[in-house]
């Protein structure tokens, strides 16, 4: 198995906290979302308010909240993590997003989640793949922030196509009644991730059944957001 004990994942030097994976160096220099709306994190006038976008038609998020656009270094890294068999690479990503999300909390733009969900893989690309990703990492994410963790709480009822390549109107057909929930929401803030956010159409049909369910408010996470 290919490993970087030891060794920074973006720059390859050797790293002082070895279970870090990536150095200060390379943290410091990832170029994060900067003037980007708190609800749809694409460019924006201002971080504090909505954008008109979402003035007009706000999504069922409070906050989607992402560390990067998908470019590189970030988007290779998920790409190995995805592609290449490197679920070693899951922690690194959580603690990346962790950093990122504390960040926000400390400056108090967003509230800490009672419960984590993870956006639920396709059968077929779990089993092909070896590992769910989104679960490797939910899984930290919630014992470093003690929140409430239950894989199969948001699960896919019904097989759906890859939503790459569809039109916006063939995502939402797709993904329409495609997932469903286990449990009571009723009042609980929750955070639902995906690692890549690109037009939002699977967070968007997850979190509105959260807001139906009756949950009092929603986070998007995600590593990186597609601009
Ligand atoms: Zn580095
Ligand atoms: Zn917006």
């Amino acid at each position: 198995m290919l490993t970087m004990v030891g060794y920074c994942w973006l720059c390859h030097q050797s790293l002082y906290f070895a279970h870090h994976g990536i150095c200060h160096i390379c943290h410091q220099q990832l170029k994060r979302l900067q003037r980007v709306c708190p609800r749809c994190a694409l460019p924006a006038k201002s971080r504090d308010f909505p954008c008109g976008r979402c003035l007009k038609n706000p999504p069922p998020w409070q906050h989607l909240i992402a560390i990067t656009d998908y470019a590189p270094p970030l988007s290779r890294l998920i790409q190995r993590y995805k592609y290449h068999g490197t679920p070693q690479l899951a922690t690194v990503l959580a603690r990346l997003f962790l950093l990122h999300w504390l960040q926000g909390y400390r400056d108090g733009r967003w509230n800490k989640p009672d419960c984590i969900l993870g956006i639920p893989l396709h059968s077929k690309k779990r089993w092909r793949r070896g590992f769910d990703q989104i679960e490797l990492i939910t899984q930290p994410l919630s014992r470093w922030l003690q929140c409430h963790y239950q894989p199969d709480l948001l699960w896919r009822s019904r097989a759906t196509l890859t939503q790459r390549g569809l039109s916006a109107t063939q995502r939402k057909t797709n993904l329409k009644h495609a997932f469903q929930l286990r449990g009571d929401f009723t009042d609980q803030n929750v955070a639902i991730f995906d690692d890549v956010i690109t037009t939002g159409t699977t967070l968007h049909e997850a979190s509105q059944l959260l807001i139906r369910a009756g949950a009092h408010s929603v986070q998007a996470w995600a590593i990186c957001r597609t601009l």
